[in-house]
């Protein structure tokens, strides 16, 4: 942090003298000109641009000026957020969370109908990275009694008697997985979609709950080898990306199936995993056609089989 007399406190008759030449500054042609783009300078977004705010680099209570080295076009919500803060006291929230939050208001989470014997909770993780969000996916470690062994997943685990909540679940097996303290860095958003769970082709008597968690920004994680091999912050964007879609060929007993799936480098993310990144992409964009909402908690969609 700088010193406390970093900048000069300026008194109110210097702040009024400077927002009545913030005012002037904005009837300016040169002022129209540097907004003419609809480029918000902090975020990047493109709008219309009389939405653009003059927005003051270093605010006028903290000593700024309005002079044209100090004023910026912003957009609404980066001047409402921004408010008092210097530049690095402060970055714009990514855009996606943005909408998130507003498409948020109103979600009410499908759930399992029926009480299955066993549930499990996951995190899904959400962080943002300057201007963009990142999601935390972790590569299962390999093991002989692991139905899901080497799998692409979010953290997580079955539900134990100790844990008070699904919720308490999801935070419990986060940090033991791979030491991420959702309790202290992170926010929870909402309860998603419960998605039955299968294994090797057959419904489970399980039911997984995830948990969509927001952090502060991104983090360092410290997978377990016993449970994890390897974590990974995925961008959204490439997930919302088409050219990640496709599919991924399981052998079952001599049949192949082929599952819809998200290619992430040498990776494939399918089956449980894959139904809920898609309930949070279509939470998020609308990218998946929201009927298929009901059907996630029941039926893994398979595209096609074949005789191998
Ligand atoms: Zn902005």
């Amino acid at each position: 942090m700088p010193p406390a007399d970093f900048i000069a406190t300026p008194n109110e008759g210097e702040i009024r003298r400077e927002r009545e030449k913030g005012r002037e500054l904005r009837r300016s042609p040169w002022w129209k000109r540097r907004r003419s783009s609809g480029r918000c300078h902090w975020c990047g977004t493109v709008v219309a641009p009389d939405a653009l705010t003059m927005d003051h680099v270093v605010p006028l209570v903290r000593g700024g000026r309005s002079t044209r080295g100090n004023v910026v076009p912003a957009c609404k919500p980066c001047n409402d957020e921004k408010k008092h803060a210097l530049a690095f006291e402060w970055q714009p929230r990514p855009a996606m969370l943005r909408r998130l939050d507003a498409r948020l208001r109103g979600h009410t989470p499908v759930l399992a109908v029926h009480e299955p014997a066993r549930r499990a909770a996951v995190a899904v993780v959400l962080a943002p990275e300057e201007a963009a969000l990142r999601l935390l996916l972790i590569r299962r470690a390999e093991h002989p009694n692991d139905p899901w062994s080497g799998h692409m997943a979010f953290p997580g685990g079955r539900a134990e008697d100790e844990d008070a909540d699904l919720v308490a679940t999801a935070i419990r097996e986060t940090r033991e997985e791979i030491g991420l303290d959702l309790k202290a860095h992170g926010t929870l958003l909402t309860r998603l979609d419960d998605v039955q769970a299968y294994a090797g082709g057959s419904a489970l008597d399980m039911v997984v709950s995830p948990f969509l968690f927001v952090l502060d920004q991104v983090r360092e994680t410290v997978p377990d080898p016993r449970e994890v091999a390897e974590s990974l912050w995925v961008p959204m964007e490439h997930l919302l990306d088409p050219a990640s879609h496709g599919t991924l060929s399981v052998d079952r007993a001599g049949l192949v199936a082929d599952f819809p799936a998200f290619h992430i480098g040498p990776h494939a993310v399918w089956g449980l995993t894959f139904r809920m990144i898609r309930g949070l992409l279509d939470l998020v964009e609308g990218t998946f056609d929201g009927s298929l909402r009901d059907a996630s908690l029941h039926q893994p969609e398979v595209a096609r089989t074949r005789p191998n």
